[in-house]
């Protein structure tokens, strides 16, 4: 039972959280994103906030992955079932975002 009774130096927090907003728009835009139907500026700077935000990244590659397990256990998967699911993760990932902040 000890406490520290500084708080003071410890833990390496470097919270680099510039541009917490983009967060609700790239995960807007993931979806596209991962279709490949994302191009131009809205990409980049895409890109540019998943290198710099372990959450959004988090969801990309479950998104990827999940995506990835649907091709495999699914080989005639259609364009348009490929559209069902993005649109579920989606909704899953507005329903996320609704609970969580
Ligand atoms: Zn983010």
């Amino acid at each position: 039972m000890k406490n520290q009774g500084k708080a003071g130096m410890n833990g390496g927090g470097h919270h680099h959280h510039g541009k917490k907003g983009n967060c609700k728009k790239t995960l807007t835009q993931m979806s596209e994103y991962v279709d490949d139907d994302l191009k131009g500026p809205g990409r980049k700077s895409l890109e540019s906030h998943l290198a710099n935000c372990k959450a959004c990244m988090a969801v990309l590659n479950t998104l990827k992955k999940t995506i990835e397990i649907f091709r495999v256990s699914t080989p005639r998967m259609t364009k348009a079932m490929a559209k069902d699911i993005r649109v579920g993760i989606k909704h899953e990932i507005a329903a996320a975002e609704r609970k969580g902040k």
